[in-house]
């Protein structure tokens, strides 16, 4: 029996990261460049593997949802219009003596009402404001003209292409614009590990309305995305809402709630959902000049949509699986280290391994493998001890492993090793693809 020992611990699941190839430190051979990480083989699976789970929920299950993707790098006026140019700023100080940098509205009470730098006690600066984009220069001359700024979040792309989906998508109101991309923001501080960073990947649905129905549309994506935290295989009981206070509302925003998740550090936003009005759409009119509003034909109604936005983040997604799925137990006096990640997100679902290499038995391992390799992704192994094998899987979360023996050679069953509990059957090879898919589809964790 297994026996759950300790939650994780940032510090843990970073080593784990590195130690099985999710996440490395970005030009770490250079010393590493602060909050940039690399997504290492199992670490770009994963991240695909969430990115397309969220896609098929946002856009396949939707006969009224199409996607888009924008370039990065837009028209600078798209900024002014959206108000970052002028509102995207946090509050920054320093602190006079160790010269560290903090976001003013996220120190700690204490800190915030003395004044005072929470690593060494020196006195603060007073806070000035700090705008979040990066510029940089399109073309070989870097003057005014050819200022640019990296994207600051990918939901500008969807409004400024409101019409040309509209008017090509075949797509009525209410329609929904789902986009994944990289998004920049030159954040003061980045810490814990992935979950604040100044580049990162935001999976966006902008879903425009008739402003009467803003309340109902609103709800719908409010109890949808939750939902969808939970489907992923996020455990109930680590989610929650927050619903934005006057003083957080963005000031696009009419109303916001953040659907937060309990990491190590506190319980922390993993997507925001907002009714973000009709804000944007009239403030391209205004700045464009173009016409973006709405014509009902049924109704004979000119208007200008409002838009719920949801908007998660899919590289903070990444760590709340990870963090969800690291479990410590002691299994037979010893210390097992498993991510208990759904199947579905798992980047490798099946391990495959022949108990000795020799014999035929490889052979027979790779044959296998090879079948299995059209439905699914697998690994094979064959070094070391099988408890070793189990273990090093155990922690890339693979949900499967298989384990060739003699016996296989003779009647064509392999025993199926399930992760969570450890379980193992005998199975035979031509029943694999079929129980493999049926564990799949009914997984659920135990704790
Ligand atoms: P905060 O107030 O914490 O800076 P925000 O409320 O401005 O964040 P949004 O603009 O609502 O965040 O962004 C939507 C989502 O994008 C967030 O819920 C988060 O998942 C992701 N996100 C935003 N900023 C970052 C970042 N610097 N690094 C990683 N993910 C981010």
């Amino acid at each position: 029996m297994a026996q759950e020992l300790s939650e994780v611990s940032m510090d843990k699941l970073v080593s784990l990261c590195k130690r099985r190839g999710f996440i490395f430190q970005s030009s770490e051979i250079y010393g590493g460049l602060s909050s940039a990480w690399d997504y290492g083989p199992l670490g770009v699976e994963l991240k695909n593997r969430i990115q397309r789970f969220w896609w098929r929920e946002m856009t396949q299950l939707h006969d009224n949802i199409v996607g888009l993707d924008a370039a990065i790098m837009m028209h600078p006026r798209v900024w002014e219009a959206s108000g970052h140019v002028e509102n995207f700023t946090d509050p920054l100080v320093d602190c006079k003596q160790c010269k560290q940098r903090f976001r003013a509205d996220q120190l700690e009470e204490e800190a915030q009402a003395e004044h005072k730098c929470p690593e060494c006690g020196g006195e603060l600066t007073e806070p000035r404001m700090f705008n979040l984009m990066f510029k940089t220069h399109l073309g070989p001359v870097a003057d005014n003209g050819s200022l640019v700024y990296l994207r600051p979040e990918t939901a500008q792309g969807i409004y400024v292409n409101f019409k040309n989906v509209h008017q090509t998508g075949r797509v009525k109101i209410p329609f929904g614009i789902a986009q994944v991309g990289k998004a920049f923001r030159n954040e003061i501080t980045t810490k814990n590990f992935i979950f604040r960073t100044c580049e990162f990947e935001q999976m966006e649905m902008q879903f425009f309305i008739h402003p009467s129905e803003d309340g109902k549309w609103f709800e719908h994506w409010k109890e949808a995305r939750f939902e969808y935290y939970k489907k992923l295989g996020i455990r109930e009981k680590k989610l929650r809402f927050h619903q934005h206070g006057p003083d957080e509302l963005a000031h696009y925003a009419r109303i916001a709630f953040d659907i937060e998740y309990e990491f190590s550090f506190g319980w922390k936003e993993l997507e925001g959902i907002h009714n973000r009005t009709d804000y944007d759409l009239k403030r391209h009119m205004e700045y464009s000049g173009k016409d973006l509003s709405y014509l009902d034909d049924g109704k004979k109604e000119r208007f200008i949509p409002y838009v719920i936005e949801t908007s998660a983040g899919l590289t903070r997604t990444v760590l709340t699986v990870l963090s969800d799925a690291y479990t410590e137990e002691e299994v037979g006096g010893e210390k097992r280290v498993v991510l208990k990640m759904h199947p579905l997100l798992a980047p490798v679902t099946v391990g495959v391994f022949p108990l000795v290499k020799k014999d035929g038995l490889a052979e027979l391992a790779r044959d296998i493998e090879a079948n299995l390799r059209e439905d699914f992704s697998t690994f094979y192994d064959q070094g070391g001890a099988i408890g070793r094998r189990y273990r090093r899987q155990d922690e890339a979360g693979t949900p499967f492993c298989l384990t060739i023996d003699y016996q296989s050679k003779e009647d064509g069953t392999v025993t199926l090793r399930y992760r969570d509990s450890m379980e193992q059957v005998r199975i035979h090879r031509d029943d694999l693809t079929g129980a493999i898919n049926n564990a799949v589809k009914e997984y659920k964790r135990e704790s």
